[in-house]
């Protein structure tokens, strides 16, 4: 890491809450002022939550997992005695780097930390794993070849951190993970670090971590705020119509369609298609679709004509929309809620690049409502609430919103909104207010 520069508004150490001894051990490694994630990461991560911290590489992960443990294994009596945190990394270089860093900070403390990983005679790895150390750093493979040999026993186990998560998983440990992580205690506390969430990730996340809190400081630089951003609340059975009714009011350039698993990709591509082709002379029609269970040249071939702009309504999961950099994207359409809110942020930082207009909708059903609000602390910003006219958004009668915004009263509240949103108000001028909107972009 380049030498830093002190920000005099930036956070310090001595803000994160950290004790005594952990801020001197800090002080003598030389670090002046935390990096960002080590002031997001470190002060939710001791008082014990699961946390997952996506970072890209260089920016400090080590020290802001390393210090919460080491603040842990300082400051709290063990539980039994025994080994109290594992650290799992990708390769034999990283298991080095961590106990090196582990070594650094705890300088001064009591606390050892081991590191084990193959390509070394076990031998001496044993030896060192007898003396009782309080943290051990390894690769998947050799931590697991010491547990089937009785030399580590994770029972005691109190902070479990998966580093480099996604470079792990890229390298087939998914299995040895998931047999280690089986093997720990429930009571755990579990981090990860990843430099990228991709699906693999946030399904080990969502299966080992405990409602994790998930901090990204991945994407700071993604200026979601130049793009307008709306939400629909809607039945998940009455999707499908508000798509159609969307599509036909904004007409859009170019529009991604973002769902969250391949069939249902598949299914509003079809049903898409089925209409479009009947409301459309010849056979052309100018939807496609785009998941990873698609052939590469299938897949390549529907990103050039998307391109060319031969494709306008492009429905695609996270995982292969995420990539795409088409510039004429004027709409995203979120058909599902992300699973997190990062895929948020990539979805909807599809459009409005290179300073054109762009303007994201969210369908969020009635039962969605948190996970609006945690998009809404995420980018720090409230989604508008938009409606078609006329439009019935509910089957069932007793959520049935009035769909004139004139008759007061009956409509339930936003989901999860605390306060009302505001409506937006070009929202009563129909297929005009676009024109209003895209102004601001000039
Ligand atoms: P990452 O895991 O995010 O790729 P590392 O934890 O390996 O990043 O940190 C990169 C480098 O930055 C290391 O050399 C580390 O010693 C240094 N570093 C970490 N935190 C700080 C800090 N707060 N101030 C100065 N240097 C730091
Ligand atoms: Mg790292």
């Amino acid at each position: 890491m380049p030498a830093r520069v002190l920000d005099p508004d930036g956070p310090l150490f001595d803000d994160l809450g950290l004790a005594e001894n952990t801020l001197e051990a800090v002080r003598r490694a030389g670090y002046s002022q935390p990096t960002p994630v080590q002031a997001g990461l470190i002060p939710r991560a001791i008082t014990g939550v699961d946390v997952l911290g996506q970072a890209r590489t260089g920016t400090g992960k080590t020290a802001a997992f390393v210090l919460p443990i080491l603040e842990r294994m300082t400051n709290e009596a063990p539980r039994q005695p025994g080994v109290r945190a594992i650290v799992l990394v990708p390769t034999r270089e990283l298991a080095v780097q961590v106990r090196d860093e582990f070594e650094k900070l705890a300088y001064g403390s009591k606390v050892r930390c081991v590191a084990v990983y193959g390509g070394k005679p076990i031998k001496s790895q044993i030896d060192k794993l007898t003396r009782h150390p309080e943290v051990v750093v390894g690769t998947p493979g050799r931590v697991l070849d010491h547990m089937s040999r009785g030399t580590l026993d994770l029972r005691t186990l109190e902070i479990v951190t998966l580093d480099e998560a996604d470079r792990m998983l890229d390298i087939g440990f998914r299995p040895d993970i998931e047999k280690i992580l089986r093997r720990c205690p429930e009571s755990r506390q579990t981090l990860l670090l990843s430099a990228t969430v991709p699906p693999p990730v946030a399904k080990l996340a969502t299966r080992y971590m405990r409602d994790p809190e998930i901090l990204d400081f991945s994407s700071r630089e993604i200026a979601v705020e130049t793009i307008e951003q709306f939400y629909f609340t809607v039945d998940g059975t009455r999707k499908f119509d508000l798509l159609q009714q969307l599509l036909e009011r904004e007409n859009p350039t170019q529009a991604i369609v973002f769902c969250r698993t391949k069939r249902g990709t598949d299914k509003v591509f079809e049903k898409l298609a089925r209409r479009r082709k009947r409301s459309q002379e010849g056979d052309e029609v100018d939807v496609a679709c785009i998941h990873g269970d698609l052939a590469q040249g299938v897949r390549d071939r529907v990103m050039r004509q998307f391109r060319e702009g031969k494709v306008r309504v492009l429905v695609a999961t996270d995982v292969v929309g995420r990539g795409i950099d088409v510039s004429g994207i004027s709409h995203i359409v979120n058909y599902d809620v992300p699973e997190f809110c990062d895929d948020y942020v990539h979805r909807v930082g599809r459009t409005g690049r290179m300073g054109r207009d762009g303007v994201a909708y969210t369908f969020v059903t009635p039962e969605e409502g948190a996970q609006l609000t945690r998009i809404e602390v995420r980018i720090d910003k409230l989604l508008q609430r938009d409606e078609i006219p006329g439009f019935v958004a509910f089957d069932r009668k007793d959520v049935q919103r009035k769909d004139s915004p004139s008759e007061a009263g009956g409509e339930p509240a936003a989901p999860a909104a605390e306060e009302p949103k505001p409506k937006p108000a070009a929202n009563l001028l129909g297929k005009g207010r676009g024109a209003k909107r895209h102004r601001r972009a000039l």
